[in-house]
């Protein structure tokens, strides 16, 4: 390869190898007809393959050939807890991309969820680095399975949405190489991923895209990374540090093609011998690395995959992990499943029962083929013997209707404006109540949009917008026994929690969201969702806030729960949470050499799964270091097996520049979450590692 890479390089000119390093479109780079390499073509991203630009226009092109399956976000596929269903929807993902001519997907996000208030927690997985780390290595690996390049993004410590091309987060070595590198490391060297994407802020001074610290550094040295580095679009301010650097690939939000940093300032640099040609070469290597390893270019071509879109196949896979990506929060007297063969009448009350949300939060945005509401989903659920009711109870503003020309065209120079909020009205109130009241059942769904989740803006707080709480007071004082149902993309404060009996957590789940609530809501699925995060009861328990200028992270590797579970804060709900309608018991721990295994049984009445976790509790925090989901028939019981190694009781010591073993008492915990262990042992380090 590296052969047939320094072969066609010698014969490209300094300008077709500029072309090849910048923007020539919003969305690809520059060819070279004459040598046959074709442009490097990209799309957003983790919700599924974006619509279809234009090279100079931010707007869609709206043929309607760009309509496709639309996936569950990110926190969606975290809270599967399940390796196997992520790659498959990196596989569909992957030959989605392909089917729709693109090189590079622009997936998956894999920052950590530092604060409950960043807009863009819904694209990100997990406040978990190494839960983060092991899905994502499944997606990479999907996705790239259909000779397509998975761009893991965005490197590094990009937790924030305020002042996001210019903040600057001060971050300590100990904390970025245990918290915010690993799930970028997993990619790299485990998931073998063959694109990644730098951040727009800055890290320690530098910014992100042009970093040599953390690019060259980081990434290419300790890692080893050939793969292509493409800046967030308009991530680049200075030809001089973006040519030097590791970066090979410029990408912008403007029209402004040679005038990207990477283009025609870079030429005259280079012409005036400022720069070195070679700067330009070692970018051009890693493309045409990447091109060869896609089978863009040389002798595998004609067998390169041709992908597909829309196929009944992935949509199937869609409805599965949106099936095991709901959360049961609670379930006071078995309140839940409901009996449909019991209910004549059923209330729906809430904006998200009628809302659609793919179109939505920025760049994931997502031109869905088709997205089942939860109001759609509960219908087509229950068929013609039960009457089904809707009330919004309050007026959601109209996300259906967006401007012609995208906000991107805009998004790196002035902030976004939150749009106004209605608040419910209490005539709206009366007339929701008034239907629950006649009705057998009723279930609320509520929660957020991508007016909160979204690219560009931190929310302020976690209150459920439009008047939501006083709704759901109203609905719970007059029907007690109401379901809420909350779909939205971070956590939001529940007031009413102790009065409500049913809570039932959902992410943006994609096209067959709503098919997947209805049949969790009816009994046909067991909820096996659990918290990839964990859900405070308001955002005033997180110590940390987005700030515009400056942000140092003083908290170091306390973040999420590793914070919350070591101060006892009171949360709403712990990380790992999650409940089923059976139930689990853990038996028989054994503890040989390094192995780990217990025996984990349905001693419930109904078929469910799930998700054992693995925290070692050190002197200094609990960390999860292994899960594992099983499905378990009433009275079936498994073995579940885990190897700890060496790592698994380290830290990463700044003085050596490596991770080594801390002495000290350890608890190696198993259990349904964070904070319900059912089995504990006790190991003396170094002592238990021989
Ligand atoms: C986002 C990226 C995205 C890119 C291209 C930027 O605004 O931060 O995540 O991939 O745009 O649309």
């Amino acid at each position: 390869m590296e052969e047939k890479i320094e072969q066609l390089l010698g014969l490209l000119t300094l300008e077709e190898k500029i072309g090849m390093i910048h923007g020539a479109g919003l969305f690809r780079t520059a060819g070279v007809e004459r040598l046959d390499i074709p442009p490097l073509r990209f799309s957003d991203g983790p919700m599924g393959v974006r619509g279809e630009y234009p090279d100079d226009q931010w707007q869609y092109i709206g043929d309607g050939t760009d309509l496709v399956t639309y996936l569950p976000c990110g926190s969606a596929l975290a809270s599967t807890w399940n390796r196997e269903l992520v790659r498959q929807v990196g596989t569909v993902l992957g030959e989605e991309a392909r089917g729709r001519g693109k090189d590079v997907i622009l997936a998956p996000g894999i920052n950590i969820k530092r604060h409950p208030l960043c807009g863009r927690n819904f694209e990100y997985m997990s406040e978990d680095p190494y839960l983060t780390g092991e899905l994502a290595v499944q997606m990479v690996q999907g996705i790239q399975s259909r000779d397509v390049a998975a761009c893991v993004k965005h490197f590094a410590a990009n937790n924030q949405e305020t002042d996001r091309l210019w903040v600057d987060t001060q971050v300590d070595r100990r904390t970025l190489e245990e918290i915010y590198f690993p799930a970028f490391r997993a990619a790299v060297e485990k998931g073998g991923v063959f694109a990644l994407m730098g951040a727009y802020n800055r890290l320690n001074g530098e910014h992100c895209c042009t970093s040599r610290q953390l690019l060259d550094g980081v990434l290419r040295k300790q890692w080893g990374y050939d793969g292509l580095i493409v800046s967030d679009w308009g991530g680049v301010h200075d030809t001089g540090l973006a040519a030097e650097s590791a970066l090979d690939v410029e990408m912008d939000v403007t029209y402004d093609f040679d005038g990207h940093y990477l283009a025609k300032p870079l030429l005259e640099k280079v012409r005036a011998g400022e720069l070195s040609e070679g700067s330009v070469d070692r970018k051009v290597r890693n493309i045409l690395r990447l091109m060869l390893r896609l089978k863009m270019i040389g002798p595998g071509k004609e067998s390169r995959k041709t992908g597909a879109y829309n196929t009944p196949e992935h949509q199937k896979i869609t409805l599965e992990t949106a099936r095991e990506s709901v959360i049961l929060l609670k379930n006071e007297n078995k309140r839940l499943p409901l009996d449909s063969g019991k209910i004549r009448s059923l209330a729906v009350i809430g904006g998200n029962a009628i809302a659609t949300h793919a179109f939505g939060g920025g760049s994931s945005e997502i031109k869905a083929l088709y997205e089942i509401t939860p109001l759609m989903g509960i219908k087509k659920h229950l068929g013609g013997n039960v009457t089904v009711r809707y009330a919004p109870g309050y007026a959601e503003p109209q996300l259906g209707g967006r401007p012609e020309i995208s906000w991107q065209a805009t998004s790196t120079q002035a902030g976004q404006l939150r749009p106004q909020e209605p608040v419910a009205t209490p005539e709206q109130i009366a007339r929701a109540v008034a239907v629950a009241k006649e009705c057998d059942a009723v279930i609320f769904v509520g929660g957020l949009n991508h007016d909160y989740d979204t690219e560009g803006l931190d929310r302020q707080d976690m209150v459920l917008p439009y008047g939501q709480d006083q709704l759901i007071e109203a609905l719970l004082e007059a029907r007690p026994d109401t379901v809420v149902v909350l779909m939205a993309g971070s956590p939001v404060e529940m007031p009413w929690l102790d009065r409500a009996g049913a809570v039932v957590w959902s992410y943006y789940a994609g096209m067959e969201g709503g098919t997947a609530l209805a049949e969790v809501l009816f009994g046909a699925v067991d909820p096996s969702g659990r918290l990839a995060e964990t859900m405070l009861k308001t955002a005033g328990q997180c110590p940390l806030t987005a700030r515009e200028g400056s942000v140092a992270y003083t908290e170091g590797v306390m973040v999420g729960y590793r914070h919350y579970n070591r101060q006892q804060t009171d949360v709403q709900f712990p990380f790992g949470h999650g409940l089923s309608y059976t139930e689990f018991a853990y038996e028989n721990l054994s503890v040989i050499g390094r192995e780990v295994s217990l025996t984990v049984k349905n001693v419930g009445h109904r078929p469910g799964q799930e998700v054992v976790q693995l925290y070692i509790s050190g002197p200094e925090m609990q960390q999860l270091r292994g899960f594992e989901k099983v499905f378990l028939q009433p009275g079936e019981g498994k073995t579940v097996t885990f190897l700890l190694t060496k790592e698994d009781f380290s830290a990463f010591d700044t003085e050596k520049e490596t991770f080594l073993p801390v002495a000290g008492t350890y608890e190696i915990q198993l259990g349904a979450s964070s904070r319900d262990i059912r089995l504990r042992h006790e190991v003396e380090i170094p002592a238990f590692l021989g």
